[in-house]
């Protein structure tokens, strides 16, 4: 079924919390009278209709009918499952992280969605190489969770819990990850970071997901709009004049609030990328602006902290086989045709059910393990 402007409903994702359960485990338990069948399928079911599939790009994630509940039932509540739109899967998966890492860095964490996908694959590769008992368990807070806002400090705290994730991650908030200082020898064991900042939230689909947009710049639509004549008895003349006059004023609103996000954003990067011992971060928005996806990933290449850290993007043939195999890559418009291939997007209302989403990994060769560029 479309919506009336042409778009696909939105399936409800959910993500099996390899810390606690497994897909097949769950199924057998919770929705054992349920059927697999194709994408397609279940964006066409009705809510109550017990079907799922099960997604190609991302292990561990199903889909269930749109409009389906889950959130009253106790696999939700034990933390067995966490609702995260398959976009949304893809920042942790194209990180790829790995007890060789060292420490692991989400530095915009909450609510926590992409620390506990974090927290979920770095155990799945350290229970691939723990084989003796009495090996000490190296996924103990292995990854770092900042976050800077205090009242989703309390929503991340909770979720880690929910999950089984608090005793793996090492939680920092509230606090600013601009805060971490990269020169200081705390943070010499970071090999990868996660960065998901704020953005104008312009892909979203839904909140139920959590995802967040940055505070409404001053300038906002109301606010640029202020300056618009009053309303009141108008002709047709003074009408259409004032709607034109209204959609210049959101224009420009939406590209001053587009230029402070861009600017904050690219200040992130520029932060992650001098961790002397980082050698990859994926940056990712659920904006579908390039001036906040493509935009700010070239601006930080040429950065002195991309330049100098020589940092470049995760080419697509490096990636993950899941994220490899995704086809809609970036907006070619203008950019080097190696960095647009390499930036992963998503579009909202389409036949692959995600929210409108962009992600690009960042990678660099360092010498040797610690050895500071
Ligand atoms: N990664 C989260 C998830 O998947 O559940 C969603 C993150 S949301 C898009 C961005 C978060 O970054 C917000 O909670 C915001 O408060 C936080 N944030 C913004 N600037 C920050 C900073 N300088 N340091 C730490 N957190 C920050």
């Amino acid at each position: 079924a479309h919506a009336p402007d042409g778009s696909l409903p939105h399936p409800r994702w959910m993500r099996v919390n390899t810390l606690t359960t497994t897909p097949k485990e769950l199924l057998n338990r919770a929705f054992n009278n349920y059927t697999e069948t194709t994408l397609a399928d279940v964006l066409s079911a009705k809510p109550t209709d017990c079907v799922y599939y099960r997604d190609t790009h991302v292990p561990d994630l199903l889909a269930l009918p749109p409009g389906a509940d889950v959130s009253k039932t106790s696999v939700y509540r034990g933390g067995n499952v966490i609702l995260q739109d398959k976009a949304s899967c893809f920042p942790a998966l194209l990180l790829d992280p790995r007890p060789e890492d060292g420490r692991v860095v989400d530095a915009c964490a909450a609510p926590g969605n992409k620390t506990t996908h974090l927290a979920a694959l770095y155990a799945s590769h350290t229970s691939d190489s723990t084989t003796a008992s009495d090996t000490p368990d190296t996924t103990a807070s292995r990854i770092v969770a900042f976050e800077r806002d205090a009242g989703r400090s309390k929503i991340l705290a909770k979720m880690l819990k929910t999950a089984k994730a608090d005793e793996r991650v090492d939680v920092r908030a509230p606090a600013d990850f601009l805060a971490a200082d990269p020169g200081d020898e705390e943070w010499d064991d970071v090999g990868a970071i996660l960065l998901d900042p704020s953005c104008s939230g312009s892909g979203i689909v839904g909140r139920e997901d959590g995802a967040c947009v940055f505070p409404r710049a001053p300038a906002d639509v109301k606010g640029a709009a202020k300056g618009a004549p009053k309303k009141g008895k108008m002709g047709k003349v003074a009408k259409e004049e004032r709607v034109k006059e209204d959609v210049g004023a959101e224009e420009a609103a939406l590209k001053e609030r587009l230029t402070a996000l861009s600017a904050f954003q690219l200040h992130m990067v520029e932060h992650a990328m001098r961790f002397p011992a980082c050698r990859r971060i994926t940056y990712s928005t659920c904006s579908i602006h390039g001036a906040e996806n493509e935009a700010v990933v070239i601006r930080s290449l040429i950065s002195d902290a991309g330049r100098e850290g020589r940092w470049r993007v995760l080419r697509r043939e490096e990636q993950v086989e899941g994220m490899k195999a995704w086809g809609v890559r970036g907006d070619r418009g203008g950019w080097v045709h190696e960095v647009a291939e390499a930036c992963i997007r998503c579009e909202a209302g389409t036949a692959e059910g995600t929210m409108g989403f962009f992600v690009c990994g960042f990678v660099r060769d360092l010498p040797d393990w610690n050895e500071q560029v």
